[in-house]
């Protein structure tokens, strides 16, 4: 009996021993919230869900998990679809998805999105997939070319439908899901609700389960934020202050446009700094090379624009520096979460002009939290 107690908090949620066997490989030692409100519901009922909650809080394996142990690996048929915003959280979806279900035999997850070969990729689907994780843009672009085929789908995922509402894909989304079967179960994840989610959440399910994460156990919780007051012609040299002063920094930089993102990419490069651009801009082999170094840690700073950064889930990250900040508040929420992942700590910087004083008092609000005011360090002190 006593053995219960201690008992792998995963196994007790109902998942299965190839399931359990890939998350000790993982090293996930316990469900997170979202996790354990979310998967033995998904496991036990054939039902819709909206599940709430913050970035960072482990929601690809809360809807992961339960995904690869209904789908029948024996059968080719595509019978999960996941929609997720951009391509950067295909890939990584798909990638989280094949370690989880490395045990299960069989079972193909394949990844559709923009900017890479679509001949290549149905071909991939065509070998049988039984999950496809697709961007909306690219998926529609399939369904029309009769490339793939959601009539039989069980399940539909919609990662991060805040982000992919406010990428305008409201269309593309309606679309693709009066291609799926009225009698499939619909997953919902988001951080925020907004009204458009509320209207999808309204039209295309049926008495969905609804989980919300408070606000308290959230990623972005473990995250100090500080701002470090410049003239506005003086960022670059607060940048390069800031980065001198935290030799081990790994970091995303995030500004407002995709040619000062390029910029402040280049102008670190010259100065020595591992540094590199992610923009829309750039290509997607480069996309993802960029990707690949900054993970692999060859690139200490990332400097990125909003949109490109959705999402991105590296470990670790140890600041973000919003060298600008951004015009809606909310992305500052979404920028602030790409540190503090997993529990860990994490520090929030803002390089702030005087005359922006005014948004960290409406980032304050929304954060529930207050910002420091440091000082940028002088090279007298970096130097000591
Ligand atoms: P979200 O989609 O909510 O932003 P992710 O699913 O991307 O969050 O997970 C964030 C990070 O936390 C990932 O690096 C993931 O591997 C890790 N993670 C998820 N669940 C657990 C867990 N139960 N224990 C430890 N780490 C976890
Ligand atoms: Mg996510």
């Amino acid at each position: 009996l006593i053995l219960i107690f201690f008992m792998n908090k995963f196994k007790q949620l109902g998942l299965n021993d190839l399931l359990l066997k890939a998350i000790e490989d993982m090293g996930f030692e316990s469900p997170s919230e979202v996790q354990e409100k979310a998967i033995p519901v998904l496991l036990d009922q054939d039902t819709d869900m909206v599940a709430l909650a913050q970035t960072g809080t482990g929601k690809t394996a809360a809807f992961g998990f339960p995904l690869i142990q209904k789908i029948d690996a024996g059968d080719r048929t595509t019978q999960g679809l996941i929609l997720s915003p951009t391509r950067e959280l295909c890939l990584q979806i798909t990638n989280e998805l094949k370690n989880y279900s490395k045990y299960v035999k069989g079972l193909n997850v394949v990844a559709i999105y923009g900017g890479a070969s679509i001949t290549a990729q149905a071909s991939d689907v065509r070998k049988g997939a039984q999950i496809v994780v697709a961007t909306p843009g690219r998926m529609q672009d399939m369904i029309n070319r009769g490339m793939v085929n959601i009539s039989r789908i069980n399940y539909c995922v919609l990662d991060e439908a805040d982000e992919m509402l406010n990428m305008g894909f409201y269309e593309d989304i309606t679309s693709i899901l009066s291609h799926t079967p009225k009698e499939k179960n619909t997953w919902l994840f988001s951080a925020t609700m907004p009204k458009e989610v509320a209207t999808i959440a309204r039209k295309f399910m049926h008495a969905p389960e609804e989980i919300t994460v408070g606000a308290k156990n959230s990623g972005t919780d473990t995250v100090q934020h500080e701002y470090y007051l410049v003239n506005g012609r003086d960022r670059y040299l607060a940048l390069k202050r800031l980065a001198d002063a935290n030799p081990d920094i790994f970091s995303v930089v995030f500004c407002r446009t995709k040619r000062d993102t390029q910029n402040v990419a280049e102008k670190l490069i010259e100065d020595g700094y591992n540094a590199a651009a992610l923009h829309g801009d750039l290509s997607q082999n480069q996309r993802d090379m960029v990707m690949k170094s900054f993970r692999s840690r060859q690139i200490q700073m990332l400097v990125a624009t909003d949109v490109a950064a959705r999402g991105i889930d590296v470990d670790d990250i140890t600041h973000v520096i919003n060298y600008q900040l951004p015009d809606e508040v909310e992305t500052y929420n979404h920028r602030s979460g790409r540190t503090g992942r997993a529990g860990k700590s994490g520090i929030s910087m803002v390089i702030l002009a005087k005359s922006e004083i005014r948004k960290i008092r409406a980032i304050e609000k929304i954060i529930k939290k207050q910002f420091e005011v440091k000082t940028i360090p002088s090279s007298m002190e970096i130097c000591e």
